[in-house]
């Protein structure tokens, strides 16, 4: 058995589990305070659903997925081919028992607790991911792009203006665009556009694999360890962790962190914990093409999706897909991305474009919100994952919140409402 313990650590050897953007962040952050840390994973860093992502920090989603309003809507757009929501019947017995979560998570009580624990995680979440680039020499990675939100029908205007009062309430400005205005800010954009909201302070990242490389080659540069292999068994131990991997090898660590994304839910079997994680699957296109590009992010109000502007091309966004970690992606997903897009913006028809696709899983519980939490019998054992649609924005946050418990520190924000054992 291997010990992952280095005499020169000075608060011991941390292992953390996954390295997608949330176990990057929290390795970097370990490191910070002085932890010898050794990153696991299976897959080459940055290729889990941190991959794909539109790289939109999107702050400004403060409301839980399960709402009144998402539950009404859901059957006309799970019915709608081109519709933003899929559910495999062939998955439907075992998405069951998370549905019913989601349905009693629309409760009014229940949709408050959530808001009020995402506007915090989110309102800190740009100045987090501002400290550790700046930390790591990395600011460019993160732009200040601005944000628009469509709308194709003129019967919305009411609701943009009604949606950027809420917004304003929670101190994010907003500016209604028409006519000339909307078509200068985004000349790329079809002329059957109405309206949109533009969010001035909105940022995005250059490209969401480039940020995982980038944020990798930090932390092996401050001496981090990266091991590939597949963890099968988590056994808390006195005094440290031990981790065994998919073919029989064993390590020890004094703590670990869980940050392993939609695949989480395994892992804590294996240390006595529950937790209803859904695999929330989500489908991209990336078109490469120098002549199509757009100046912001955009998302559609009415469509439900996202295009944004990567430096690995123009890379569209969407779909909820409540199927689990092992069906295969859909070709459905593909045609709806392709479709809604091609509404939306000029020159798309173009065969000539270069257009690949991908498939990647949310990590997702009924109530929106995170586990970031130690373990209430295993103290040397945490965790940071289920970041849902926000992952990229809250991985920051989260690592920062992770690491103050983990140093027995006071966090910034209040963790009661991403306890574990919450379920
Ligand atoms: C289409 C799409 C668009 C999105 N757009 C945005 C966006 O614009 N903004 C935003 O904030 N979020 C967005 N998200 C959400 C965001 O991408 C995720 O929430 C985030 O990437 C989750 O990061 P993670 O590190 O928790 O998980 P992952 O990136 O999935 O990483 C988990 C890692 O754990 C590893 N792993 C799992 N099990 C094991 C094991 N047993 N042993 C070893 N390794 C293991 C995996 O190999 C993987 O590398 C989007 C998601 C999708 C699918």
């Amino acid at each position: 058995m291997a010990n992952l313990s280095s005499p020169a650590a000075s608060r011991g050897r941390l292992a953390v589990l996954g390295a997608g953007v949330v176990g990057l962040c929290t390795a970097l952050e370990a490191q910070r305070h002085g932890y010898a840390v050794t990153l696991i994973d299976r897959n080459p860093p940055g290729t889990g659903a941190s991959f794909g992502n539109a790289g939109y920090l999107a702050t400004e989603l403060i409301d839980p997925l399960a709402t009144p309003a998402t539950l009404a809507s859901a059957p006309a757009m799970w019915l709608d081919p081109n519709g933003p929501l899929s559910l495999p019947l062939r998955y439907l017995p075992r998405a069951l028992p998370w549905l019913t979560r989601f349905i009693r998570a629309a409760a009014p009580a229940a949709v408050a607790h959530s808001r009020a624990a995402l506007t915090a995680l989110n309102r800190a979440a740009v100045p987090a991911w501002q400290r550790c680039l700046d930390d790591i020499g990395a600011t460019e990675q993160l732009v200040r792009s601005g944000y628009l939100l469509v709308w194709e029908s003129p019967d919305k205007l009411e609701a943009a203006r009604a949606h950027a009062r809420s917004l304003a309430q929670q101190g994010i400005p907003t500016e209604l665009l028409q006519g000339e205005a909307l078509a200068a800010k985004e000349p790329a954009l079809a002329e059957r556009l109405s309206h949109a909201l533009f969010f001035p302070n909105a940022c995005r990242v250059r490209d969401p694999y480039q940020l995982s490389l980038c944020l990798l080659a930090a932390f092996e540069a401050r001496g981090g360890q990266l091991l590939r292999q597949e963890i099968r068994n988590i056994t808390p131990q006195a005094g440290r962790i031990q981790l065994e991997t998919a073919d029989g090898a064993s390590f020890h660590a004094e703590q670990a962190i869980i940050c392993t994304g939609a695949w989480s839910k395994a892992l804590l079997q294996q240390v006595g914990l529950t937790v209803p994680l859904e695999a929330e699957r989500g489908y991209h296109l990336t078109i490469e093409a120098d002549h199509l590009t757009l100046n912001h992010p955009i998302g559609s109000a009415e469509r439900r999706f996202v295009m944004s502007p990567l430096d690995s091309g123009l890379r569209v966004v969407g779909i909820t897909e409540i199927g689990g970690l092992s069906l295969p992606p859909l070709a459905r997903g593909f045609a709806a991305l392709r479709h809604h897009s091609s509404q939306l913006l000029r020159h798309l028809a173009d065969p000539s474009l270069k257009i690949s696709e991908w498939m990647g899983h949310r990590p997702t519980l009924p109530d929106s919100l995170p586990v970031i939490d130690r373990h209430p019998s295993h103290p040397r054992l945490l965790f940071a994952f289920g970041n849902q649609h926000l992952g990229l924005t809250q991985a920051a946050v989260s690592a920062e919140l992770v690491v103050s418990l983990l140093r027995g520190q006071p966090p910034a924000i209040d963790p009661a409402p991403f306890r574990v054992d919450r379920f």
